[in-house]
């Protein structure tokens, strides 16, 4: 089972992809993880798309196509994938589609996470992530709930970064529920609700 998860930053894409990996198995391809750990360890690529990710702006197609062939041709990804913040664009999902081809693999579902843009902006001013599991927090968590490390505040967490990626997220990303609507596996689900609720309406979907 391979499924995309689509919504605004702040929807609760990495929060749901979380319990997914638990419940089905899937492995769990974030971009933005895949970037940020990039960042941190300094590589090319990570030099590259700091300037973008911290502008709120989009990291350049062929660095992300590049990152996510790497992430699925290892052993993991053969039990199914939840891809988080990928794809992003239409030039991304037809490049997924073209490589889903080729491995003979298919997007099962799509599952859409809807949220008000005044949620959203609140919910990620008050995120905070921990530095060492990377569990998605908020300001009400002085340390990590799960494993006691440090709670940070992401660099592009930041007022008028925020605006900007909601407006990248408009521009670019929103029009990919009318791809995969056209495709026939789009689900909307209601983001504004408890995370196990949310939880919930996907497990009903999936089954
Ligand atoms: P969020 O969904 O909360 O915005 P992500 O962790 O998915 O956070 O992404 C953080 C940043 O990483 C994005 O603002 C963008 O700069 C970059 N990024 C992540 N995924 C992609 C992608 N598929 N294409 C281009 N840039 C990406
Ligand atoms: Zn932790």
């Amino acid at each position: 089972m391979n499924i995309v998860l689509l919504g605004a930053p702040g929807a609760g894409k990495g929060t749901q992809a979380a319990l997914m990996v638990e419940k089905y198995g899937l492995a769990h391809v974030s971009t933005g993880d895949l970037l940020r750990a990039a960042v941190n360890e300094g590589t090319e690529l990570g030099l590259e798309a700091k300037g973008f990710m911290d502008a709120g702006e989009l990291v350049p197609d062929s660095l992300v196509i590049s990152l996510i062939k790497e992430r699925l041709a290892a052993p993991d990804a053969s039990k199914g994938v939840i891809f988080d913040g990928f794809p992003r664009n239409t030039l991304q999902a037809v490049a997924l589609s073209a490589e889903f081809d080729l491995m003979g693999e298919k997007i099962d579902a799509a599952l859409a996470i809807q949220l008000d843009a005044e949620v959203i902006v609140k919910r990620l001013s008050e995120r905070r992530c921990c530095r060492d599991c990377g569990y998605i927090g908020s300001t009400q968590d002085p340390v990590c709930p799960k494993c006691g490390g440090e709670m940070y505040q992401r660099d592009d967490d930041m007022p008028d970064t925020i605006r900007n990626r909601l407006d990248v997220y408009e521009k670019s990303t929103a029009p990919l529920i009318d791809y995969y609507r056209g495709a026939e596996v789009l689900y909307e689900i209601d983001g504004d609700k408890h995370p196990d609720e949310v939880f919930q309406s996907i497990q009903d979907i999936l089954g």
